[in-house]
Order: structure tokens, then sequence, then C-alpha cells
């Protein structure tokens, strides 16, 4: 007996959609077909999460208006309409277009680029992390592929955004500088360091960069400013992934400007326009190449 795919066994054991709608907007990324044919999901761009209070209003006229009771919050810092009716599928895409919210992406393809608060709001912030979100949106959002691939900016090695557990990671990092000859020895730098990474030593400090994170958190609190930090440099990871088997993406170049991170994100797309294929993960793609000819790869474009 052959075995049919579980698409084929889908396609010939769950319910036909009976209503009639376009098959071009119907393909598209942001909309997600229900276990009622009849009726789906629609997910929203949204990127870094950022909605303006007029969105949000809009949101909830739209949804009332087209007799939807609920809206889902997704881990991709977006939110989408469950249980629509595909027969209404076009005036509520419109809807969405028109209220700065617009449809989403979900398949092979970039979609929603998440994003933490960054140094806009949050204390440990190092880099922008929502104005990068938005850059790379613009530039990336979309874009078919041979697989899908996420996106996610921390502004600080915490990684509220469990950015390594991406596609391509980026972190916001910062190295602490210090001059010895100036250390009073108190040790205050030392006890702000979750990672044991800095000693103080015959009165010196001493950062051991094994250890050393790069969060930059043993820089303010020292009260004579001898620990000084680097500029901010973003972190770039690639190949990370979440859900049925994790995996923690791996480090490929630390650049200094959120153009030169655009400018690496955009080879690594490319890269995966050209060379990656369908059918299994990007994480498993990157095992059969090695990791280091893919960063060699990609260190050679850049140069170009
Ligand atoms: S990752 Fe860092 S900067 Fe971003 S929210 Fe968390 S602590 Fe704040
Ligand atoms: S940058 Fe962070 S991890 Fe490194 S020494 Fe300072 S506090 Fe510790
Ligand atoms: S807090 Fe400043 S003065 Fe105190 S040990 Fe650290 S670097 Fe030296």
């Amino acid at each position: 007996m052959s075995i049919r795919s579980y698409d084929e066994y889908l396609d010939t054991t769950m319910p036909r959609r009976s209503n009639t709608v376009s098959e071009e907007l119907y393909t598209r990324g942001g909309i997600i077909t229900e276990r009622d044919p009849d009726f789906c999901i629609v997910r929203l761009r949204m990127p870094a999460g950022m909605v303006t209070p007029a969105q949000m209003k809009g949101l909830g006229e739209i949804a009332a208006k087209h007799g939807i009771d609920n809206v889902h919050l997704t881990t991709r810092q977006t939110m989408e309409f469950p249980h629509v009716d595909t027969s209404i599928l076009e005036t509520l895409v419109d809807d969405l277009a028109k209220n700065g919210t617009p449809l989403g992406a979900e398949r092979e393809e970039i979609v929603n680029v998440t994003a933490c608060l960054g140094n806009r709001h949050c204390k440990f912030g190092i880099i922008d992390s929502v104005g990068l979100a938005e850059q790379i949106d613009k530039k990336f959002f979309g874009k078919e592929l041979p697989v899908k691939v996420r996106i996610a900016i921390s502004a600080c090695p915490n990684g509220c955004e469990s950015e390594r557990l991406n596609e391509i990671g980026i972190t916001g990092i910062q190295r602490p500088i210090r001059d010895p000859g100036l250390c009073t020895g108190c040790g205050t730098c030392s006890y702000y360091c979750r990672e044991k990474a800095i000693d103080v030593q015959d009165g010196l400090v001493v950062v051991t960069t094994a250890k050393c994170m790069e969060c930059g958190f043993c820089i303010l609190p020292c009260p004579f400013h001898i620990i000084r930090g680097s500029p901010p440099e973003y972190r770039i990871t690639v190949g990370g992934h979440r859900g049925r088997h994790p995996l923690i993406g791996r480090h490929l170049i630390d650049v200094k400007s959120q153009e030169d991170v655009i400018r690496v994100v955009d080879k690594i797309v490319y890269w995966i326009y050209r060379q990656a294929s369908s059918g299994s993960l990007l994480p498993e793609q990157l095992d059969e190449l090695e990791f280091d000819e893919f960063k060699k790869t990609i260190a050679k474009m850049i140069e170009g």
C-alpha cells in the first residue's frame, strides 16, 4: 500500500471550501485556513509589535464591522483575527491595509520582525531595536524564500526576544573598557556582574573575557566612571529555530551600525534565496554545509 503525503491526506479527508474567493488573495501568507475551510485566520503585519492608539481603535472597529468576536495575540508580536468567513476576506484585507495594519506573512517568506522595546525605553537597552525592526521590515518583510525566515532583535544580551531561537537573531552588545590606573578597587562593578566575569585583583579590576556577555551592566554602577562602554555593537546569529526541535543560532558576525546589520541581513537573505532549498529547515541545511563554510561565504559577500 502506498502511503500518501500528509498534505495529500489532509486534501482528501478535510472538507472543501464552498465559498468563492480570490486565489491570489487566499494563497497569501497572512491567511491561514481553519479546520472548516470556509473560515480562516487573518494574521497582521506589525513590526516589533508596535501599534498606535488610532490603529488599535481601527482594529476594534474593523473586527466589530466584520463580526469578529476575538483578536488573538501571537508569539511573533502581531495580532490575528480568528474565524474569518472567507467570503468577506477582500473587504477585510482592504480595511486592514487602510488602517496601517496590513496582512501579515506566515509561509516560506520573511515573517513579522520582532523586537524588544530597546534603548528607547528599557534601562538595559544598548541599541534601538524597534527602529532596527522597522528598517528590516521595510526592506525584507514578505520576501518569498525556499524556507520560512524569522528575524528577532533583543537590545541587550538578556535576550527577552529569544532572538537566538530565530533563523536570524540580532543582539545589542557593549564591551566594558576599564582604566586600571584609576580604579579604586571598590568592587561595585564586580557586585553587579551576573556572570562573575569581573574581579578585583590587587586593587584593580580584571575582566575575564571568556565569561563576559558584553551586556554593559558593569558600566553605569562604577561610582568613579572608570569603566567606559565601547560603542554599541550588533551581534548577528544565524540558524536558530523554535518549535519541535529548538536550536540556538550560531554566531556569524558583530557589526557596528544599523546600516551594517541591513547589509549583512541582505547577504544572508540572498544566500537563502539562491542556495537554500525547500523541504528542510535552514539549520539542517547549514549543518550539511558546515557553518564555517557559510560564515566564509557571507564574509566574502560582505567584502565584495
Ligand atoms: S532584551 Fe534587554 S533591552 Fe530588551 S527588553 Fe530585555 S532587558 Fe530590556
Ligand atoms: S559587560 Fe556584563 S558580563 Fe561583562 S563584565 Fe560587565 S557586567 Fe559582567
Ligand atoms: S566600580 Fe569602578 S572603581 Fe570600583 S572596582 Fe569597579 S572599576 Fe574600580
